[in-house]
């Protein structure tokens, strides 16, 4: 397994490493930036090493003292992780069991607390909160004030990758750092160093929209399997052998918000590929012969409604308790092509 130091983070902590050298820390960071690109491991990464005793002279932490093993431990008596309090619960289909997303407005007050305290081990106090974006607007209003006036040797960490979503109010609170995806000479020698042999990083890269950690978790072969598994059933919904009503139920299996930028990344293909049939760029490069035969049932103007729906259903599936189930049903029925009822 990779440790929290990735190459493409490199310029970045550098960056926050002198501020901190010249006593330039920021009381609030805001790390945007897509999902993959391991913003929590940068912000983890900062907090171990601000809380370590003696870190090195590139202000990473030193996994022996005291402060490094509460750490890893996850009992820093200075160091709170705040997370939407059911959002984590594992559930077999938790896309409908999750009853409540947000941060909540009596987490943020206890942690507002906390930090108006002296620290125990007299260094920093640190909270991380992921993600930020599920901040209710009454826990946002209610953290202004210490966003305001920090309490000294306080730290706040708000890892985001959909950072429009917070209110204005705490953006403009915070010091903002953006990650973005880096070049793949970069990426490449890294991920092939952790994948087992017989994957492809570029592949495997291009598939995950060039974000790296989303790269590896697709090393995971039952996920890579569930992608064919989908790409299997969409096909058969378009020709009229599979009833959209029963693959709904496979769609809403596993990680639904993966299933659906799959089913998005298809469609930014589908378009790629209507504009240009030998189009070089292919976000998924290893279904080309698939995509090219889903390319020829569609206009291309139809293929821009289905992306925008499925770019919407992605955003109302993974912020808003919803019927996933239901939304998926209506969405798939709409590719049944000349098979209206979608069943045989
Ligand atoms: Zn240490």
């Amino acid at each position: 397994m990779h440790n929290e130091r990735l190459p493409w983070h490199d310029e970045q902590w550098r960056q926050l490493q002198q501020r901190r050298v010249a006593g330039g820390l920021p009381h609030a960071l805001l790390l945007t930036g897509q999902v993959g690109l391991g913003k929590g491991l940068f912000a983890r990464r900062l907090a171990r090493g601000l809380l370590c005793a003696s870190p090195d002279s590139e202000g990473d932490a030193c996994g022996q003292c005291q402060a490094c093993r509460l750490f890893q431990a996850g009992s820093h008596p200075d160091y709170r992780e705040i997370c939407p309090e059911e959002a984590y619960k594992n559930t077999e289909n938790d896309s409908l069991e999750k009853k409540s997303k947000v941060i909540k407005i009596d987490q943020v007050r206890d942690f507002c607390v906390f930090l108006s305290y002296t620290a125990q081990h007299g260094g920093y106090k640190i909270v991380l909160l992921e993600p930020a974006d599920r901040l209710h607007v009454n826990a946002a209003n209610s953290l202004l004030k210490t966003l305001e006036e920090p309490p000294g040797d306080s730290l706040l960490l708000l890892v985001t990758s959909q950072p429009a979503r917070l209110p204005a109010t705490v953006r403009s609170r915070c010091q903002m750092m953006r990650f973005k995806l880096p070049p793949t000479e970069v990426v490449i020698p890294w991920l092939a160093a952790q994948l087992p042999d017989g994957l492809s990083p570029s592949v495997l890269l291009e598939v995950a929209g060039g974000a790296p950690l989303t790269a590896l978790t697709y090393a995971d072969t039952e996920r890579w399997r569930r992608r064919q598994l989908l790409v299997d059933s969409y096909e058969r919904i378009m020709t009229g052998q599979l009833d959209p009503i029963q693959a709904a139920e496979n769609w809403i299996k596993g990680d639904l918000a993966e299933n659906l930028r799959w089913l998005i990344g298809w469609h930014t293909d589908l378009i790629r590929l209507k504009m240009n049939p030998d189009s070089p760029r292919l976000g998924n490069s290893d279904l080309r012969l698939v995509l090219q035969g889903w390319v020829a049932r569609k206009s291309l103007r139809t293929l821009f409604e289905r992306l925008d729906a499925a770019i919407q259903l992605h955003a109302l599936c993974t912020t808003t308790q919803v019927n996933a189930q239901l939304l998926l049903e209506v969405f798939l029925s709409d590719d049944t092509g000349g098979h209206p009822s979608g069943a045989l």
